[in-house]
């Protein structure tokens, strides 16, 4: 098979021929149609975040067709369509057992990010019990990004705790950003977003937003007071996780608000701890999500009422000029790479 290889941290990855991977007794083998790059991608290109051994296969929104299936495999038949969980997780440790699987203690790797290879490539395989089937009518590209961007904006909502007419702010409106106002509104909050392009604060509004604004020129801080009748809002979710976005989001709660954190990068930096005691703010922190939470967010993406947050499609061939375009801030939403077999069944659809 065909795998887009990354061989040495801060070089382009190489799109090269190297072994189809074959299925143990308990995994199946997807025949990989799409898979989504983002910005935890271009981190481990560049050495930062995650860092595997070299060489490996990056890419964890992942789409595909079920192509082999091992011996003790019972549940899934060749030809279905279906989408991979990124956790392997133990299944015993305390936090398996209360359904938090995305922080095992005794996490045996995550895919396209540690140990195990990801959906660069044409093929891989991953245990049965990791894969959750989607269904026809969603295209490929809308199935890729359910495992990362759909996933941890659904799971970030449910950890935000949101009541019927509650108002949360949102930083940061690009993939999971757009993913998080959409469900948040299902949800029945009232929602305004802040980004710093002015193209994904139009895109924000689209996607269903009740107020937008560019935190370049504006006051997030006094824009989202009077957004909440001058109260603070009631809840916080940072999909950026810089220190101007935390600062902001904490000064922007009302008493006894939440800020749940989504995003974040190599930095650390201090928090006003006196705002945070006298107004009883809740800090909250939220990774990916629960394997429930894959399966909730297929029936999100299927239901209808969620709008696509790929905006762009490149072929897995050219993933560098993908990461190139992402990297310069040209993707609003989520890009997506297409195999060469994912391009052929689009073609027919
Ligand atoms: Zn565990």
């Amino acid at each position: 098979m065909k795998a887009a290889v990354l061989k040495k941290f801060g070089d382009p990855l190489v799109w090269e021929e190297v072994p189809t991977p074959e299925p143990g007794p308990e995994e199946v083998r997807l025949q990989v149609m799409a898979c989504g790059t983002d910005g935890t991608d271009l981190k481990m290109v560049q050495g930062f975040g995650y860092t595997p051994v070299l060489p490996f296969i990056i890419g964890h929104e992942i789409t595909g067709v079920v192509d082999a299936v091992g011996s003790r495999v019972t549940d899934w038949q060749p030809g279905a369509r279906a989408i991979a969980y990124n956790f392997f997780p133990c299944g015993r440790c305390r936090h398996c057992l209360t359904h938090r699987e995305q922080i095992c203690q005794n996490m045996a790797g995550v895919m396209g990010a540690r140990v195990k290879h990801g959906g660069y490539a044409e093929y891989l395989c991953l245990p049965a019990r990791q894969v959750v089937a989607i269904p026809a009518h969603v295209s490929w590209p809308d199935a890729a990004v359910i495992p990362d961007a759909v996933i941890t904006a659904l799971h970030g909502v449910d950890r935000a705790r949101l009541q019927l007419n509650e108002t949360v702010l949102i930083f940061g409106a690009g993939g999971v950003g757009s993913s998080a106002i959409q469900i948040a509104k299902m949800r029945g909050a009232r929602v305004a977003a802040v980004d710093r392009s002015a193209d994904k604060v139009r895109r924000a509004l689209e996607m269903g937003a009740d107020a937008a604004w560019n935190s370049c020129d504006s006051d997030s801080v006094q824009l989202a007071r009077d957004f909440s009748q001058g109260f603070g809002v009631d809840c916080v979710i940072d999909v950026v996780g810089v220190e101007q976005t935390m600062a902001a989001g904490i000064e922007a709660l009302r008493p006894g608000g939440r800020l749940v954190v989504i995003g974040y990068t190599p930095e650390v930096y201090g928090l006003n701890g006196k705002r945070l005691a006298q107004n009883e703010l809740e800090i909250i922190g939220t990774r990916a999500g629960r394997f429930q939470d894959l399966i909730d967010s297929v029936e999100v993406v299927a239901g209808g009422r969620f709008k696509s947050i790929v905006t762009d499609l490149f072929p897995m061939e050219e993933v560098n000029r993908a990461m190139d375009a992402l990297r310069a801030g040209e993707i609003l939403g989520r890009a997506v790479l297409l195999t060469p077999a994912g391009r052929k069944t689009m073609e027919v659809q």
